[in-house]
């Protein structure tokens, strides 16, 4: 078990993973939970990181900070996600392992697997095949992340342990439309056109690609589990071991937000990969699942997303 007295640094807090390990840290009764905003510290820069470490002396790391970025932001800006994403793990990594951090926690992302594996996918098929083409560039930093747990665990001994989350949504999501993922994208998408009174909304690609989500609460839970928990060296996937059509999501949040508008599909945007399914077995045996149902979790998103909305004059 880890002390909820001693320091925990949740790196990427105001971020939607990060604000939720906050969360799931203070509810749990962690008293010293250490942030840095990026103003204050810059993560790529490794002389910043290690005077950070020094000063703050964390005892546990959740590293949840990264550039990250639905299809079309991480299509169009390769070189920002592999340079950000590389550097913001080698800095954090090196000044745990030098301060003597007693354990941490490295979170990868389920789209750095192989883009044709087979499905659900284990922990085992990450680097047996070709890459989806459209996250290259992140889901390279991101596997080195995940190699240099092993890295540091395999030379120095550190109890460096990553783990595999599937696409994640909630509060604190980004619903900025060219950059966001696909869940704030068509909450907003719908809620738009209801009070524009739009005849359509318009849905990227095909529809048939299939998706499986998870909410951000979920994960912090799971997070927390596994800092207590898991002590393995190989990834650990984290997902709800449920997926759906982009066209039954799509519904799904049709039927919340704006029933009855019809879904026109945009062809000239990429589907990206085909399916996206983790396994989740290992996490099971270990005796953890998830617990929000997506109808549940896409309707508390929604009303999150109203609760932010400036409110009319
Ligand atoms: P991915 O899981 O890495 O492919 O990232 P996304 O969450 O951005 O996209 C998932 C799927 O949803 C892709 O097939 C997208 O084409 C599809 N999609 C449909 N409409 C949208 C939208 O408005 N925004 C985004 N980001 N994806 C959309």
């Amino acid at each position: 078990m880890i002390e909820r007295n001693l320091p925990i640094f949740v790196t990427g807090h105001r971020g939607m993973v990060g604000s939720a390990l906050v969360r799931r840290l203070s509810s749990a009764g962690f008293t010293d939970v250490l942030t840095a905003t990026r103003s204050e510290l810059d993560l790529r820069e490794q002389a910043a990181v290690d005077a950070w470490f020094d000063a703050h002396r964390p005892a546990y790391v959740i590293h949840a900070a990264g550039t990250v970025g639905g299809i079309q932001a991480n299509s169009t800006r390769p070189a920002e996600f592999l340079y950000d994403n590389l550097m913001i793990h080698a800095t954090v990594l090196q000044a745990a392992y030098r301060t003597g951090v007693e354990k941490l926690l490295y979170l990868g992302s389920s789209c750095i697997y192989p883009r044709d594996c087979p499905q659900p996918i284990k922990e085992e098929y990450l680097l047996t095949g070709p890459l989806e083409k459209t996250n290259e560039a992140y889901a390279v930093a991101k596997i080195a992340g995940l190699k240099s747990c092993e890295a540091y665990r395999k030379q120095y001994g550190c109890r460096f342990i990553s783990a595999m989350p599937t696409n994640l949504y909630g509060p604190n999501d980004n619903f900025d439309l060219t950059s966001s993922h696909v869940v704030p994208a068509l909450i907003r998408k719908f809620h738009e056109a209801k009070v524009s009174n739009a005849s359509h909304v318009p849905v990227w690609g095909s529809g048939r690609p299939k998706r499986e989500f998870l909410h951000v609460d979920d994960l912090a839970d799971a997070c927390l589990f596994l800092m207590n928990e898991y002590e393995g060296d190989s990834t650990i996937n984290v997902g709800s071991g449920e997926d759906l059509t982009i066209a039954e999501l799509a519904g799904l949040i049709r039927d919340a937000v704006c029933p009855g508008v019809e879904i026109r599909f945009d062809a000239s945007m990429p589907d990206g990969t085909p399916r996206k399914l983790l396994d989740v077995s290992k996490l099971h045996a270990l005796g953890w699942r998830h617990r929000t149902p997506l109808n549940e979790g896409l309707a508390s998103a929604y009303e999150w997303y109203c609760s932010r909305l400036p409110v009319a004059a």
